[in-house]
């Protein structure tokens, strides 16, 4: 099991690196933050402190990253409201796989610096990677190889809308009068 708890690791990077200036040292998230082409880098929501994007060579379908906008490597350097971004966009994420492909499980994780698998460990990210049953043998299968753009398009085109809709279920309105209160278990204030 121990690969799959690290089974992401440079292929993304060295190929996003092919698009930086000639001896320019560019951070692959800093440079998808500050893409104007959501569409074909692959971004699927931003919000102001981080922002969620497909792997373009994913270990499974589905295989995104979430990250904060800030440059920050270390986890523990993140402030409060940045770890809070991140974590609704992983929970955003993780509800709009369930309801698009039905895996069974998912791994959720970070590399945190070059020697735990980060390809990027200047800029820290977390992957969320889909699970279904069997899909051992074929993750290998996949890892490394170059998924057709059309393929990751469509992905994107479908977990788009879902990681925008709105998930906060309404709570029905507190009643105003007095009465209202009464058998519902809650104190005026
Ligand atoms: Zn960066």
């Amino acid at each position: 099991m121990k690969r799959l708890w690290a089974p992401w690791r440079g292929e993304y990077i060295r190929a996003a690196s092919a698009r930086c200036r000639a001896g320019e040292k560019q951070c692959l998230f800093c440079a998808l933050r500050r893409s104007r082409d959501d569409e074909t880098d692959l971004v699927l929501c931003r919000d102001e402190l981080a922002f969620a994007v497909l792997n373009r060579f994913p270990y499974n379908n589905g295989h995104l990253m979430v990250a904060p906008n800030r440059h920050v490597a270390a986890y523990d350097r993140l402030r409060p409201a940045e770890t809070a971004a991140i974590d609704a966009l992983v929970q955003r994420a993780i509800r709009a796989l369930r309801r698009d492909a039905r895996p069974h499980g998912f791994n959720v994780g970070m590399n945190l610096g070059r020697v735990a698998g980060a390809g990027e460990d200047t800029h820290l990210h977390v992957h969320v990677v889909p699970r279904w049953n069997g899909d051992t043998n074929f993750m290998p299968a996949l890892a490394g190889t170059k998924v057709m753009s059309e393929h990751l398009q469509e992905t994107r085109r479908r977990l788009r809308p879902l990681m925008l809709e709105k998930t906060e279920r309404r709570r029905p309105a507190l009643p105003l009068k007095k009465e209202g209160l009464k058998g519902t278990g809650l104190k005026e204030r």
